[in-house]
């Protein structure tokens, strides 16, 4: 099962590293999302990235060019017609995931490996949506997708060895490593890191510490390389919601219950970084 062509859907944060880093790898890649106003602002994001990799001599002039060359944008999801692999990572929402994925069932040709980069929904039921569940997996990457190693990679309940092989051998040409998981709730990263974040908003909650005093307290204290918020910040704290939902209703335990605040922040439209503010502000 050989992967030349990929379709890389949402060109948010996640999307847009993946398209970057398998036009890098030399895969043909088609970047899609619902207008060409978001198209743009990730195709630009992987220009900026390129740049500045060409800048500090990471990468030559001509290996920028060949990249960008690679990517074509797209707002259709016929466009899942000529590829080989589809990586979703449009936003963490399972009906709007199974929407998709029954529509690209349809579009893909039969060959094709439909893979998600959800954060924590079961990739089981993504598959069900699905005429080929023995081609779904779970392709979860880390944030920010260029510098970051770790791609987990998840069976569903169906996915063949086969499949996986052909995900697992994809994954080492992006210079990735894979890790194989099983499918359960947050998979092994979310399940343990966002019961982290999760506890560390309700420290905040609590008048434990300031925002400041938690997060060098884990830098510090525990050598992470950067404070449990201030980390939400980055992943996003929509994403970092979505996420407890999801381990609080799978494993059915209040001990994942989301913190009244971190509701309260995605309520008020502060999702971090990407909005300019969350527990911190950015320009
Ligand atoms: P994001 O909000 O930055 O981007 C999501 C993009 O998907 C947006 O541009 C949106 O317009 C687009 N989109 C929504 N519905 C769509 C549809 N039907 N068709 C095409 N595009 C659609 O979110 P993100 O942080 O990039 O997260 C995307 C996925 O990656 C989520 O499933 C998330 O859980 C997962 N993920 C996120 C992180 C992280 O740190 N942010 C890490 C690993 C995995």
């Amino acid at each position: 099962m050989k992967v030349s062509k990929v379709m890389v859907i949402g060109a948010g944060q996640m999307g847009s590293g993946i398209a970057q880093v398998c036009a890098q790898a030399g895969y043909q890649v088609v970047l899609n999302d619902l207008k060409p106003e978001f198209v743009e602002r990730g195709l630009g994001v992987i220009q900026k990235k390129l740049a500045r990799n060409v800048a500090k001599e990471r990468i030559t002039e001509q290996q920028r060019q060949e990249a960008l060359a690679r990517l074509t944008p797209s707002t259709n999801l016929n466009d899942a017609s000529g590829v080989d692999l589809v990586i979703e990572a449009a936003v963490e929402n399972m009906e709007i995931k199974t929407n998709l994925f029954a529509k690209l069932d349809q579009i893909a040709p039969a060959h094709a490996i439909l893979a998600s980069n959800t954060s924590s929904l079961p990739i089981t039921e993504i598959a069900a949506a699905t005429n080929r569940p023995e081609k779904v997996i779970g392709m979860h990457f880390m944030n920010p997708v260029p510098v970051m190693k770790l791609v987990e990679i998840i069976r569903g309940l169906a996915t063949t060895d086969e499949v996986y092989q052909a995900i697992e051998d994809m994954t080492k040409t992006l210079s990735k490593v894979p890790v194989e998981v099983n499918d359960f709730p947050g998979f092994v990263s979310n399940r343990v890191l966002m019961p982290m974040i999760n506890e560390a908003i309700f420290t905040l909650y609590e008048g434990v510490a300031t925002k400041e005093a938690i997060d060098e307290v884990m830098k510090l204290g525990m050598n992470h390389p950067m404070g449990p918020l201030t980390l939400a910040d980055f992943i996003g704290l929509d994403t970092c919601l979505y996420i407890m939902e999801t381990l609080h209703e799978g494993f059915g335990d209040d001990k994942y219950r989301p913190c009244p605040l971190l509701r309260k922040y995605v309520k008020a439209g502060w999702l971090g970084k990407k909005t300019g503010r969350g527990f911190y502000s950015y320009e």
